[in-house]
């Protein structure tokens, strides 16, 4: 299977597009499926979404778009109006480079427009079945045309009642068309259709990866690559690490990183290719007993490591891969039990991060480290808590009698026990804290130069959030007070790679910049944190988003609220 897009035979544009989306290799169903697709036979693909589908069926259907034709070239059916907007959105961006006419339909939306642009020419409608009978019940969908018919999660379509109105639409479309059926599920009912429908068809099946499972708590903190280490000793000092997988690059970082934890004080191994087969089972048969906490592996050495109940994953390194990232941290949170995946990022991965989050669908929160005095302070606490725990057993019986000794000595029972702190402490000498320096924060467009942005302080109160919106409140509030022109001049610059949104509510309406931020990430899925400057005048805001998501946001517009008002949300 190749796990490079170039070998897929696909056009240069389409490549640069998925480069640009930062997809770095195919998903198994696009290497399965591409090149079946771009030889015209039909095929049934069993595969959830997440999987890739849609650029598996999306690609090839680009591909052999022809150029200058009026006809609908390409028909897509799904069972949501939400399904058939993010369909009709991947379309868009894999066919960026190619200006491809993508049309959603779906029922709710008014007629006029969806009419309008089927009569100026649409290559690939995306619709749900009711609205497609509709258009073409009105005589505005003509299909005869079409040469590729995929039916997206055809099982769901079949419980919602969807069957015949698929088979109506199927029969508007040439008998010599291609057809791709995609389904999680392969009920009788669906078999029948593909029997009815698909020629001769390829079947493919998926195995689907639960992508993030749900009992994982997602977590990273934003460090300097030379602060790695130090990050990751402060976090072993507060969270409650029962057993600790490590990821890092590369079979000597992982020996490296061992050492290094096991000098401060976290004794770790490594587990690589250096290893043995023998030494490698000793390792992992110690780690599965508990008697060894922390293992530190390469993506190769930990393959098909099977092991439950490890509390934490660490990403010494991000992953380049985001399917990568959810096999990593699918190690922990298994057997429905909770578990931690932490990910150090240095500023220059914070990119990668947000592919991760558009992969996963998921937000992985930004922690702040412990400060150095937030360490000493709970340090402090575990020996408290250690000692109540043997003041509440009282079985030091031997030592009440050496404590006697000492204040038979002379000494002062407050002073005795003082110093058997002291001792007790001895072995945080062994796990020193190191200094950590502040990473700035990627504000969004700003007046100042970067040399000028303030300095993030990771020990300034209050979250990441919370900075970055009150740094945006001072931007607003001061936007808010300039003149129409400076305003006007502001509006075009904004940061590169970004793209600027205006929205009809503002000051009036009550919106805040956290409104703006929760809606549109909520409704676009979208990570929140990407969002760049927010700008709030006083019947209309506007708002940055990087491009790769700008289609997603816009495509998702109308069902965006804010404060329980629906708003218009357009290019600025
Ligand atoms: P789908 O199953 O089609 O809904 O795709 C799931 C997610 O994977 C979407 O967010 C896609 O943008 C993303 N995706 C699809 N193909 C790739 C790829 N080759 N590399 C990285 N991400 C991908």
């Amino acid at each position: 299977m190749t796990t490079d897009f170039n070998e897929l035979n696909l056009h240069p544009q389409l490549v640069q597009a998925l480069v640009e989306l930062g997809y770095q290799a195919p998903m198994p169903i696009q290497s399965a499926l591409i090149p079946v697709m771009l030889t015209g036979r039909d095929v049934i693909g069993q595969a959830q979404t997440g999987t890739g589908k849609t650029a598996a069926f999306a690609l090839p259907i680009l591909q052999n778009l022809v150029d200058g034709l009026v006809d609908v070239q390409a028909l897509v059916v799904a069972p949501t109006r939400e399904l058939a907007l993010q369909v009709a959105e991947a379309i868009s961006a894999y066919g960026k480079h190619f200006n491809v006419r993508v049309l959603p339909v779906y029922g709710g939306a008014p007629y006029g427009p969806q009419i309008g642009k089927l009569r100026r020419g649409v290559d690939v409608v995306v619709g749900t079945p009711g609205r497609l009978i509709d258009l073409i019940e009105r005589d505005v969908l003509d299909l005869s045309r079409v040469r590729t018919v995929v039916l997206d999660e055809a099982d769901e379509m079949l419980s919602m009642g969807f069957i015949e109105d698929i088979e109506k639409i199927l029969a508007e479309t040439p008998a010599t068309r291609q057809t791709a059926l995609f389904s999680a599920t392969m009920p009788a009912e669906i078999r029948r259709l593909a029997d009815s429908y698909l020629k001769n068809p390829k079947f493919i099946a998926i195995e689907s990866e639960q992508i993030t499972v749900d009992t994982i708590e997602q977590r990273c903190y934003i460090v300097h690559a030379d602060d790695k280490l130090a990050a990751l000793t402060r976090l072993f000092e507060v969270e409650e690490v029962t057993s600790a997988l490590i990821f890092v690059r590369t079979r000597s970082a992982s020996g490296d990183l061992a050492n290094e934890l096991t000098l401060r004080g976290f004794p770790a191994e490594a587990l690589n290719g250096d290893l043995s087969q023998d030494a490698r089972e000793r390792t992992l048969s110690r780690f599965r007993q508990n008697q060894l906490t922390v293992l530190v592996a390469t993506d190769v050495a930990a393959r098909g490591l099977d092991i439950d109940g490890i509390s934490h994953v660490f990403n010494f390194d991000l992953p380049e891969d985001p399917e990568i990232y959810v096999h990593r941290i699918g190690r922990t949170g298994r057997a429905g039990k909770a578990g931690i995946a932490i990910s150090l990022v240095t500023p220059s991965e914070r990119r990668r991060l947000a592919q991760i989050e558009a992969f996963t669908r998921r937000k992985v929160s930004r922690g702040t480290l412990p400060t150095e005095e937030e360490i000493r302070i709970y340090r402090e606490k575990q020996v408290v808590n250690q000692v109540s725990v043997w003041l509440q057993r009282g079985r030091c019986r031997r030592e009440r009698e050496l404590v006697a000794e000492l204040q038979a000595a002379g000494y002062d029972v407050l002073d005795i026990a003082a110093a058997a702190l002291k001792v007790a402490r001895a072995e945080e000498k062994q796990r020193p804290i190191a200094p950590i320096s502040a990473v700035p924060e990627p504000l969004p467009a700003r007046t100042a130069r970067p040399d000028q942005r303030p300095a993030f302080n990771p020990e300034r109160s209050g979250t990441r959030r919370e900075r970055l919106y009150s740094e945006r409140s001072r931007n607003e509030r001061s936007q808010g007070e300039r003149s129409q022109s400076e305003r006007s001049q502001g509006e075009r610059s904004h940061e590169a790679g970004m793209v600027r949104l205006s929205l009809d509510l503002g000051r009036q309406h009550g919106i805040r910049p956290n409104d703006i931020v929760g809606a549109i990430a909520f409704h676009a899925d979208i990570p929140g944190n990407v969002i760049g400057k927010i700008s709030i005048y006083d019947r209309t805001s506007l708002v940055d988003v990087p491009e790769m998501f700008a289609a997603q946001v816009l495509a998702k517009a109308g069902m965006v609220r804010i404060r329980r008002q629906p708003l218009n949300l357009q290019r600025a």
